[in-house]
């Protein structure tokens, strides 16, 4: 996903062991405010599951080395992304020094990819991406705070899409709502229409 938050470069060899302890830190914390964040993220989309029960799991399993942590190339489009697979991991564009929420917002989100790839899932790309936002826009909401975000376009228009929606249906605040596709069918549009991402295939 594109951030706008400015990142702080230190070159290759950063400290992979901090950012792991963040990450761990936003997946699975022991303070109750963060925690009540993780915690409120709980819905089912389109069958797949996305909880923070799940989350702490990611979170685990970075802490134990099981998921990877890596600074480099992400591409054009993203500041974050999820590699699947034996040697799963994260990867971030840029080592942050100071992680403010718009950061903490990139690790729910690619975590929620992650949990898939624990669980032995593999969602459509569209589905994927839309628990994903769901997730990082429900965590978001949870805490209390207001969210601006400064993104191209096509970007604006799926958190606008994801914001909407968990507006409607109240999804940081009204835990177990098992969504439809139709329900999440603006995220997807938004979703497919940005360069980033390649859409699934009709069945
Ligand atoms: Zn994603």
């Amino acid at each position: 996903m594109v951030m706008a938050v400015p990142w702080v470069c230190i070159g290759p060899n950063v400290p992979l062991w901090i950012l792991r302890a963040q990450i761990v830190g936003v997946l699975d914390p022991e303070e109750a405010y963060p925690r009540r964040r993780i915690d409120a993220i709980d819905f089912v989309v389109d069958g797949f599951v996305v909880s923070g029960a799940r989350l702490r799991g990611v979170g685990a399993a970075v802490r134990e080395g099981r998921i990877g942590v890596r600074v480099g190339s992400t591409g054009p489009h993203f500041g974050a992304a999820y590699s699947r697979g034996p040697n799963r991991h994260f990867t971030f564009g840029a080592y942050d020094f100071q992680p403010n929420d718009g950061w903490r917002s990139v690790v729910v989100h690619e975590a929620v990819h992650a949990s898939f790839d624990l669980a032995n899932e593999r969602p459509p790309n569209e589905i994927d991406e839309a628990a994903a936002y769901l997730g990082e826009t429900v965590w978001f909401r949870a805490g209390g705070l207001a969210r601006s975000v400064t993104a191209p376009a096509a970007a604006a228009a799926i958190y606008g899409a994801a914001n909407e929606i968990v507006a409607r249906l109240n999804l940081h605040a009204s835990r177990g709502q098992r969504l439809l596709r139709s329900q999440v069918q603006e995220l997807i549009a938004a979703i497919n229409a940005h360069p980033g991402y390649s859409p699934s295939q009709p069945p």
